[in-house]
């Protein structure tokens, strides 16, 4: 028995990671010539180094992406924020801690308390209608949360998904003891070793190999057609599409027109002091454009989360402002505009408001053995590495199932 999956991203590599440990055959095609998807790394020739496709933090409870770091052999080349995460407000310079008791400056118990509706919230209610939050509560704590997590803003966004979110936080493993991220590169982190790993255990990967069509025949997949060849499928042989949701092969399965939300970011290469001598390496920053700021080797990337306003902004005015915001915190608000890189993904994740909540599918499908994998599938989070390598994980085991 095979199992052929379509797509390299953290869905389609996770897929593989749980069939091998199952020991069955798999087959690994991807159409680019890189394994990674939305979660990669690249060189820049700009700034004379390694960068990702965008800053991706995480939770230590996110307990499939985990499962994916340790089978892979990765936990060192995690970095673990120190504590509970850093908020720095760039117009005051005041800096705090998040906790669940103080959860940022004029924040109170009256906010933590509406908090709790969330959790009663039905499944047509925006996070914004719900919590009704004051102004204050809005600007320096609900709004970063809810364009962080769901990348959507607060009055748009999934009032029963940021509850999941609050959920995951709240646990001992959650929010707490520290956002996390790549070490190095997202590529090093979770894309090299796992590429390794899947070619140790027998797995076969096939870069540049855009699927074209998939044929099948009653409820069965019988073959499946590449460029200049096409595979046909024995009887116990399983596809799983671990494909983007704007995949036209997924359309057959009745995925539709799922609408997405663009992330920006700017990366700079300052020549002065460390940004972040002052706050963590990574910080959520509040009161400006920028979201999030990580410092890792000599280069500091800034994100900007639900960033409609600023995809189809000229690169260079986005780094100016950028800039502006995030040069004082080391003192380096005379200096020039350092080399930077703007990376714009307009696909990012989807747009987690309640009425493409409903649209979200299950991983089986018409077809017996088809199943679909990725961060839009119904995993009941938001689209993030976690529920990534937890679709993937799924699918593997529908598949021996
Ligand atoms: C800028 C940015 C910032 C983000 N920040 C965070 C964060 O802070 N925390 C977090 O947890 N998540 C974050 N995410 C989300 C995270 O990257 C995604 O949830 C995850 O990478 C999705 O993985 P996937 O495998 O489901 O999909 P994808 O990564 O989209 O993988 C799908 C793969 O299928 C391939 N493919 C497409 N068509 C075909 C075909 N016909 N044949 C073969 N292969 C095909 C694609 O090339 C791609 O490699 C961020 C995403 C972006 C873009």
């Amino acid at each position: 028995m095979t199992v052929h999956i379509i797509g390299g991203g953290i869905a389609g590599l996770a897929a593989s990671i749980g069939c091998l440990q199952r020991g069955l055959g798999v087959r690994l095609y991807e159409a680019a010539p890189h394994l990674g998807g939305r979660c990669r790394s690249f060189f820049d020739a700009t700034l004379g180094v390694e960068i990702d496709n965008g800053t991706h933090a995480f939770l230590a409870g996110n307990a499939a992406l985990h499962r994916y770091i340790d089978v892979i052999g990765s936990a060192a080349k995690v970095y673990s924020a120190r504590g509970a995460p850093f908020f720095i407000d760039i117009t005051s310079q005041s800096s705090w801690t998040m906790s669940l008791l103080s959860p940022g400056p004029g924040i109170g118990l009256r906010d933590m308390i509406s908090a709790c509706q969330l959790f009663w919230a039905k499944p047509g209610q925006t996070a914004g209608a719900v919590l009704n939050a004051t102004p204050i509560a809005a600007r320096n704590m609900w709004e970063p949360l809810c364009t962080a997590a769901l990348n959507t803003p607060l009055a748009e966004g999934s009032a029963q998904l940021l509850a999941q979110v609050i959920k995951a936080m709240a646990l001992p493993s959650g929010i707490w003891r520290g956002l996390q991220t790549a070490d190095i590169s997202l590529s090093q982190t979770f894309i090299d070793p796992a590429a390794q790993w899947i070619g140790k255990k027998g797995g076969d990967i096939y870069l540049t190999s855009p699927l074209r069509e998939l044929r099948s025949e009653q409820d069965r997949a019988v073959a499946l057609k590449f460029d200049g060849q096409d595979v046909a499928l024995h009887q116990t042989d399983v596809v799983i599409l671990a494909l983007p949701p704007w995949s036209p092969l997924l359309a057959p399965f009745g995925v539709g027109d799922l609408p997405s939300s663009p992330i920006v970011h700017a990366y700079f290469k300052p020549t002065g002091n460390s940004i972040t001598k002052r706050v963590d390496r990574l910080t959520g920053l509040i009161g400006g454009q920028g979201q999030w700021l990580l410092e890792r080797a000599g280069v500091v990337s800034v994100t900007i989360s639900a960033a409609d306003q600023f995809i189809d902004m000229p690169p260079e005015t986005l780094a100016k402002t950028l800039w502006q915001e995030i040069a004082p915190l080391s003192d380096q608000n005379q200096t020039p505009l350092p080399p930077y890189r703007v990376i714009k993904e307009r696909r990012a994740t989807l747009r987690h408001t309640p009425d493409v909540e409903r649209l979200r599918p299950k991983a089986t499908t018409s077809l017996q053995n088809v199943f679909l994998a990725g961060d839009w599938t119904a995993t009941g989070l938001p689209c993030t590495l976690e529920s990534a390598a937890q679709s993937g994980f799924t699918a593997a085991r529908l598949a021996i199932d």
